[in-house]
């Protein structure tokens, strides 16, 4: 499977489990929840949702009051301005911006569109982890007159730093002193931010990275998953721990009616969670079978076949397989 760009990776797909999938679901919890839910209502959440923004990277969907998701869309037109997920939640006292985005234009198209939307800019932007399509455009929510908290955790910070250290083009001395000022995330326990209005909560976890952030809200039941969740787009395992991955995968599903905002990727509908999590647990299975008969990362890779919920998934990049495999490969081995 290699990149695709036709047809659009954004349009909807239905996904019935068969029944081996079926019963490999049935051994996690959050799966089994999932499943339980009833399709129309989980359909009727994904319809309601409206496109009130969009651009050749992307569009802005509005989830609920107050609360829209930016949902990128790279491969449509290889236009990567924004490139990850994000989004905006308003209160009457602050707006949170969900990610910095791959480039600072990404940022500020994000901090335009909430002045348009919510009659703010952004006073606070969240960054999930450190990888640069999430954190390197946030100097483009600077202006002259605004400079938006930042929030994020220690690791988060000082795996940005290690990566901006080798950097051959530094991004610059804004994003620097936002970086510099920003409020570092309790590593172990929930932080809540009361916006006026709604009241967010920040969940440490981890997995996709050694530390990432899920940003949810109770009511109405959202949550922004960062890069523990990609739906339709096989998952980049480049600094996974995978244990730790699924499990925060499936401590983050909800056993009830929610709109789940993916790292990348279209918002997951009816069926689509289920098949994530088909294809977490079929690399596990690839990854500790080829790790127990000494296969090599590479030999496995080309051996492995996308369970067939997810055969029309995309890749970023063809080395993904393998970098999934090698992911396991490292956490059998200690
Ligand atoms: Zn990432």
């Amino acid at each position: 499977m290699s990149i695709n760009r036709e047809p659009d990776p954004t349009l909807p797909r239905r996904f019935v489990p068969s029944r081996r999938e079926f019963l490999a679901l049935a051994g996690s919890a959050g799966a089994h929840l999932a499943l339980m839910a009833p399709r129309p209502r989980a359909a009727r959440a994904a319809q309601t949702s409206k496109i009130v923004a969009q651009e050749a990277w992307g569009r802005i969907e509005q989830l609920a009051e107050g609360v829209w998701a930016v949902v990128s869309t790279p491969l449509v037109n290889n236009d990567w301005t924004t490139l990850c997920n994000g989004g905006i939640i308003a209160g009457g006292e602050r707006v949170v911006a969900v990610e910095a985005y791959g480039r600072e234009a990404g940022a500020k198209w994000v901090a335009e569109r909430s002045r348009e939307l919510t009659g703010r800019w952004p006073t606070d932007v969240v960054i999930t982890h450190y990888h640069g399509d999430h954190a390197n455009g946030l100097a483009g929510y600077a202006t002259e007159k605004e400079r938006p908290q930042v929030w994020l955790t220690a690791k988060t910070l000082d795996l940005i730093r290690k990566d901006d250290a080798r950097r051959e083009f530094p991004l610059g001395t804004v994003r620097a002193e936002m970086l510099d000022g920003a409020r570092l995330i309790e590593p172990e326990k929930s932080t809540s931010l009361a916006l006026g209005g709604p009241t967010i909560t920040l969940h440490p976890r981890r997995g996709h990275t050694a530390s990432d952030i899920t940003i949810e809200l109770e009511e109405p039941s959202v949550v922004f998953f960062g890069d523990l969740l990609w739906n339709r787009l096989f998952p980049n395992y480049r600094d996974t721990i995978p244990t730790a991955f699924s499990q925060s995968i499936r401590a983050g599903i909800r056993g009830r009616e929610t709109a789940y905002v993916p790292g990348h990727g279209p918002r997951p509908e009816a069926g689509d969670l289920e098949s994530y999590l088909v294809l977490i647990d079929e690399i596990e299975t690839a990854g500790r079978r080829s790790f127990e008969k000494g296969v090599s990362p590479a030999a496995a890779a080309a051996d492995f076949e996308l369970p067939e919920s997810v055969s029309d998934w995309h890749l970023f990049n063809d080395s993904y397989f393998e970098v999934a495999i090698r992911a396991w490969h490292k956490e059998l081995a200690g």
